[in-house]
């Protein structure tokens, strides 16, 4: 049975293409994100809150993580997400260079106590320790690995499929499918993505090997091939992508198939004006109905969703 998990990669609201600054830290969608999530809940869902430092300080940050443990507990896990920027211990210049805006490509020692303070801190706040990690920005670099087995880790949510954010500093995983991996004693659960096109036979091949894509890209004749049949590369999220996109990537990547699915967006979407994804009522509305028909689909279509950490699931 394919499974899926619901990531939020719950975090302080902030200009997007502003900077990276250690100040920008408010978090006031507390109120609009327990709501967004208690509709979640009641349509099935189980959520895994990827918490960063801001977050899970802040007072309507905790009175959230209070919120889903008093009324929830069995339907949500509080998991990490590191935001170096926003992060102690402050040994980076600000505004933060946006290489270093990756957790993965700080010195091991300033990514690993980083962590170590965020790990600690949510077990001091939830009274467990997390153990599913996402890095923010996806930045997972070569010292991660050793560092989350240190911290008692089990999964990570890095991975974005089929991308390459090398252009701007971050990881590369161009060479990476919706494939679970094991790495180091940590199993690495891909964020899904993959490919849509109006040839259903097509995105199948390009969601099961990096290869044909890397082909294709690579002369004319392929990107004439990738443009007749409208290829699209979507993630499972209503942030950017709309309902039938992502119901035909649901299809796609189950066909695969692939093994547990990750469904994600970001927390300040629950409240309009605080990403780029949902900027006013209208474009909120789209999102919520968008999110709440995914995840029925998704149950009614035999999809088991769960959380990720074995012993809260
Ligand atoms: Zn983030």
């Amino acid at each position: 049975m394919t499974k899926l998990s619901i990531v939020i990669h719950t975090e302080e609201e902030f200009d997007w293409d502003g900077g990276f600054y250690r100040k920008n830290n408010q978090v006031t969608h507390g109120k609009e994100l327990t709501e967004f999530c208690e509709e979640l809940i009641s349509v099935g869902a189980k959520i895994v809150f990827a918490m960063d430092y801001a977050f899970v300080t802040s007072e309507q940050g905790q009175e959230v993580i209070r919120h889903f443990q008093t009324h929830h507990s069995d339907s949500v896990e509080f998991a990490t997400h590191l935001h170096p920027w926003v992060n102690p211990p402050f040994q980076d210049e600000e505004p933060v260079p946006e290489k270093y805006s990756y957790p993965g490509n700080l010195p091991y020692e300033l990514e690993y106590a980083k962590l170590k303070v965020l790990t600690e801190k949510i077990e001091e706040i939830v009274g467990y320790r997390p153990t599913t990690y996402l890095a923010g920005r996806y930045g997972v670099g070569d010292n991660s690995y050793k560092i989350l087995n240190e911290l008692g880790y089990k999964v990570d949510v890095s991975i974005s499929p089929f991308a390459d954010f090398r252009h701007q500093h971050g990881p590369d995983f161009s060479g990476y499918t919706n494939e679970i991996v094991n790495q180091q004693s940590i199993q690495r659960i891909p964020h899904s993505c993959g490919y849509i096109s109006r040839f259903r036979p097509l995105s199948l091949r390009l969601n099961r090997s990096t290869e044909l894509m890397n082909t294709l890209n690579s002369n004319i004749l392929g990107k004439i091939i990738l443009k007749i049949f409208g290829v699209k590369r979507v993630r499972l999220s209503a942030e950017g992508y709309s309902l039938k996109e992502n119901m035909e990537l649901l299809k796609v990547l189950k066909l695969e198939p692939v093994e547990h699915l990750i469904f994600s967006f970001h927390s300040p979407s629950s409240k309009p004006g605080s990403t780029p994804y949902v900027m006013n009522n209208r474009s909120w509305n789209s999102f919520n109905s968008t999110t709440v028909k995914i995840l029925e689909a998704c149950s009614s279509s035999g999809i088991d969703i769960r959380l990720i950490s074995n012993k809260q699931s």
